[in-house]
């Protein structure tokens, strides 16, 4: 089932909700004379209040107060011994007080009473003899208010849905009822993994509709996938809350099987992950889910939503095409590690521990180096070698990346121009280069500097940004693909065939090569139902006047069928891992004369 009425935090209908809060509303009143509380409390019975706490012993007002938590206070002033004022005074003292709204109840008309009791935090004024009509709604519009500061309080007011303190609340209630009866639950932690980007491309205001659609899909997805589990005779609920800015959290509970759980999980992923239209244009989120199961990865909601965030960044970390995971207890080991890499990263270029290393770019006819791609390398002196693939999405997450791929940017046009020179031909140098490089960052002028400072030729050098970046946010990057494009360099789409492209909008970018993944290649020696997708992918390219480059070519059979299909150029340790620059000049000296100039 999913939770639909307030107490257990829906986030539509506003309105239902004040109308539930008021019918239902805690009355309490405090008159020293026992015959009007019974009065005031026939009168309100009439409007269908249901809900009261009385006394006319002013001393007990507080502890009542305390004990019954009403959510308004009907407070005669004069009354012997404790007064209205002084209650009015303990309710501001009082932390779990203070908060309730109070109508004061007074046949004085002076100004300066009714003064001293606004600044003592009453709400309104009802003139006794009260008149029944006035009090029904004097009644209802201080419980309206209340009703309003509660939604403030415990509702995210994007998206309509509860905050992460009264998830936390519902949450712990509900376990405390299932670990009554052994019940099985799990929490999930969900985060929309480029809203930052699309915040700083296309502003905040538009970065926030994108926030809502995912919202209205997310609780969509959940009450789908709750009427299937319902209908096929699973008894389960579900809470969902916005835990943070790009983060949401769900409860589901019971939920007796994991599997229950994967599905729910599957189907968010995919409901969330459609492109999202807004002015005519299309943007591409993706989601990211991290699962803690109760009771084994935590009894209480405190370290469950520990645990199911750790278990979202292990998913986040490493960049691959999973999308979603259940916290295992090494995963806090792990998060050890990341955070050794995210301080280790801070210093590493001043402590000069990156490396460039090269890899050819060899034509496939001539079998001939035409160039490089530039692989970035990390040799810690505290952690040892770490391996772009450990590093770089977390360099992406931090900004890091920022400074390091300018490093990279700089030194490979640098060693480029140099090789250049060194064996007169047109040296081609590829980078790689993160989305978050071109969003928060100049990457214009810095590209324009490097060229500048080497002397390269901006025709020598080629970007590579992988299918999912460029995807992702895609009509923002063309505008600045385009920008960069202007510089005269050439832009390469990287391991293509595992971003889902959308081809229409492939057409739209400003692209010069498509580098067919590692995957598609290294299937082409054993299954050969990729093949046909290869042959699709190289025509693709060339229909759409782009080059083609075979990445991870490693044998000669693969060679040969890219040399059949006219793919222009290839990478792969048939020819040779990375080097570093000693080294690969060392390839370019077999092949080539050093000329006369250098
Ligand atoms: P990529 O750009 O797709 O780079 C190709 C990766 O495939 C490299 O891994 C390379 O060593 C590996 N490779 C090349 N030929 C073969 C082969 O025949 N067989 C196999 N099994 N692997 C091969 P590497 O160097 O570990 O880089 C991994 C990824 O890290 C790169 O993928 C790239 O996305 C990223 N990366 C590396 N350097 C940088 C950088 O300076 N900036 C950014 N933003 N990303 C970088
Ligand atoms: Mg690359
Ligand atoms: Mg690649």
């Amino acid at each position: 089932m999913y939770n639909g009425s307030f107490n257990n935090l829906d986030s539509d209908g506003d309105s239902n909700q004040y109308e539930a809060l008021i019918a239902n509303a805690r009355i309490m009143l405090v008159d020293d004379e026992p015959i009007n509380t019974e009065v005031l409390q026939t009168y309100l019975e009439g409007e269908g209040y249901t809900n009261f706490t009385s006394t006319s012993e002013s001393v007990q007002a507080i502890e009542i107060m305390r004990q019954s938590k009403p959510d308004v206070v009907l407070l005669d002033l004069m009354m012997p011994d404790v007064s209205g004022f002084d209650i009015l005074q303990m309710m501001r003292n009082d932390k779990s007080l203070t908060h309730i709204p109070v109508v004061i109840l007074t046949s004085s008309d002076d100004a300066e009473t009714k003064l001293k009791a606004l600044q003592l935090g009453a709400m309104d004024f009802l003139a006794k003899p009260v008149d029944a009509s006035e009090l029904a709604l004097r009644l209802r519009n201080t419980l309206g208010a209340k009703a309003y500061q509660h939604h403030l309080i415990n509702f995210d007011q994007l998206t309509g849905l509860p905050k992460r303190d009264t998830f936390m609340e519902a949450v712990d209630s509900q376990t405390i009822l299932m670990s009554g009866n052994k019940e099985k639950g799990a929490l999930l932690h969900i985060h929309i993994e480029n809203i930052k980007s699309i915040n700083s491309s296309i502003g905040r205001e538009n970065g926030n509709k994108i926030i809502q659609t995912f919202a209205r899909r997310l609780q969509a997805s959940i009450q789908s996938t709750c009427s299937i589990q319902n209908a096929l005779g699973i008894e389960t609920s579900v809470k969902v809350a916005r835990v943070g800015g790009d983060k949401f959290a769900v409860f589901m509970g019971p939920a007796s099987k994991p599997e229950q759980v994967t599905m729910l999980a599957r189907k968010i992923v995919t409901d969330t992950g459609q492109s999202i239209k807004l002015d005519e244009q299309l943007y591409f989120t993706s989601t990211k889910i991290g699962i803690a199961l109760y009771p084994n990865d935590g009894d209480d909601v405190q370290t469950l939503l520990s645990n199911a965030e750790t278990a979202m960044s292990h998913v986040r970390d490493h960049g691959g095409k999973e999308n979603l995971t259940f916290y295992s207890t090494s995963m806090d080991e792990e998060s050890a590690s990341i955070l050794a890499i995210e301080t280790g990263l801070q210093t590493a270029i001043e402590r000069n521990e990156l490396r460039v290393t090269y890899q050819p770019k060899v034509d496939v006819k001539s079998g001939r180096i035409i160039g490089a791609e530039a692989l970035v390398r990390w040799i810690s002196k505290d952690l040892g070698f770490v391996g772009p693939d450990q590093f770089i999405s977390i360099a992406e997450r931090t900004g890091q990346i920022i400074p390091i791929g300018e490093w990279v940017l700089k030194e490979a046009c640098a060693q480029a121009a140099v090789w250049r020179e060194k064996f007169g031909f047109d040296f081609h140098i590829a980078v790689n280069m993160s989305i978050r490089q071109i969003h928060d960052s100049d990457m214009r002028r810095t590209t324009k500097d490097s060229l500048e400072e080497s002397g390269l030729p901006a025709s020598c050098l080629t970007l590579e940004l992988t299918e999912s970046m460029v995807m992702e946010n895609a009509e923002s990057n063309i505008e600045l693909l385009r920008g960069l494009k202007s510089l005269g360099i050439s832009l390469s789409i990287d391991d293509f065939g595992t971003g889902y492209s959308s081809l229409s909008y492939l057409q739209r970018f400003p692209l010069d090569e498509l580098k067919i993944d590692r995957a598609f290649i290294e299937e082409i020696q054993t299954e050969n139902h990729r093949a046909p997708i290869v042959r699709a992918m190289v025509s693709l390219a060339h229909d759409l006047e782009m080059s083609v480059v075979a990445e991870g070519v490693e044998t000669e059979t693969q060679l040969q069928f890219m040399q059949q299909l006219n793919c222009e150029l290839y990478q792969g340790y048939l020819r040779s891992r990375p080097l570093i620059a000693n080294a690969f000049e060392e390839l370019l000296l077999a092949e080539n004369q050093p000329s006369k100039a250098a």
